[in-house]
């Protein structure tokens, strides 16, 4: 097989593509068209943020997952009607590849990529995590959009910039670092009594609901999250017999409280009979202030507005997209309620 590659075999950093257009097929290197000058050009970028040369094209190995043109450069073709050896035998020569280079740091670009490396669908949600490959054991990987993708959503380019100076950051150590907390679940009276004394004590509280639409759409609350210090968080389910009196205590106390969208969550809360003192801060009206295009409603606003609808750039104000630009913790919003209170008021 031709390989469409470039790049020392002793690279720090591998970048996986899908698979070579024209350009690439004629001059077999892989990104040597308008894609690989963008990711040339978020390279500079990231290297001057950073203040040293993290990522130098000639020092990446530069692959992709096929190493033949696809008909109209559909990715598609590989795997409709059913997978196709050429797609087989591309997956066989990254991992062989990756395990022979052992790079500190592999970056998906594109969703298939991040598909074959990790297992993960939905390049929008993954992108910037720090993860695991599924492919190659213990491989740190990140995955970014494809840089052919901004020439048609070029909103993304800021996301992709940033993304790729994450991984910069990431290129000089091969261990997969993670932020670290402690999430308490108080599903007893015994561990409200221990940790609610505790947690009076912050000056600062992030909080956050999570809660569910009746019938008649009114909210019902299933558990409040409450954050005390970055590395750890309190989460109390309705389920719990002394839930509202704790909640009521947490939320009525002198701490100041952190939201995310608040103008939802203390809406329901006095709905449900809540009284909350002291909100002094909303994360997504700060992140609006310092990145105003950000105007993306994500799940948020779509709450709050009752509709469901479709973002086409990943630009936004969500919680989930903050996260991801602002913080390492891996994307978790499609986790399940009492994890999920438990990070959204922690992060
Ligand atoms: N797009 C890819 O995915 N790979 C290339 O090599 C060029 C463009």
């Amino acid at each position: 097989m031709r390989l469409i590659q470039s790049g020392p075999r002793n690279a720090k950093v591998v970048a996986v593509g899908e698979s070579p257009g024209k350009n690439e097929m004629e001059k077999g290197k892989p990104f040597v068209g308008a894609a690989g000058e963008l990711l040339d050009r978020a390279f500079d970028q990231a290297n001057k943020a950073l203040g040293h040369r993290a990522l130098i094209h000639d020092d990446v190995f530069i692959t992709n997952i096929c190493h033949v043109q696809p008909p109209g450069n559909d990715f598609d073709w590989f795997l409709k009607p059913q997978p196709r050896p050429e797609l087989m035998a591309g997956i066989i020569q990254l991992k062989t590849d990756i395990e022979q280079i052992k790079p500190n740091l592999v970056i998906a670009l594109g969703a298939w990529p991040l598909k074959i490396l990790t297992g993960k669908e939905g390049i929008s949600k993954w992108r910037g995590s720090i993860l695991e490959s599924t492919l190659i054991k213990g491989q740190k990987v990140i995955a970014t959009f494809h840089p052919a993708s901004i020439f048609r959503i070029f909103d993304n380019h800021g996301i992709f910039q940033t993304d790729i100076r994450r991984c910069a950051e990431e290129a000089g150590f091969p261990e997969i670092q993670l932020p670290q907390r402690e999430i308490i679940i108080a599903t007893s009276g015994e561990l409200l009594a221990r940790y609610i004394p505790e947690f009076l004590k912050a000056e600062w509280l992030g909080c956050d609901i999570e809660c569910f639409e009746r019938a008649d759409g009114s909210w019902q609350i299933s558990c409040v999250g409450f954050s005390d210090r970055p590395d750890r968080a309190l989460v109390i389910p309705s389920s719990t017999p002394e839930w509202a009196i704790a909640v009521g205590i947490l939320l009525g106390c002198d701490a100041k409280k952190i939201w995310q969208n608040g103008q939802f969550d203390l809406t329901v809360l006095e709905d449900n009979g809540f009284k909350v003192k002291n909100t002094v801060w909303d994360i997504m009206y700060g992140h609006h202030a310092i990145y105003p295009e950000c105007a993306g409603a994500e799940d948020e606003v779509k709450k709050l507005q009752g509709r469901k609808g479709t973002v086409k750039s990943a630009l936004g104000k969500g919680l989930g997209y903050q996260v991801s630009i602002y913080t390492k913790e891996p994307f978790y919003k499609d986790d399940r309620k009492l994890w999920k209170a438990a990070r959204d008021a922690s992060v």
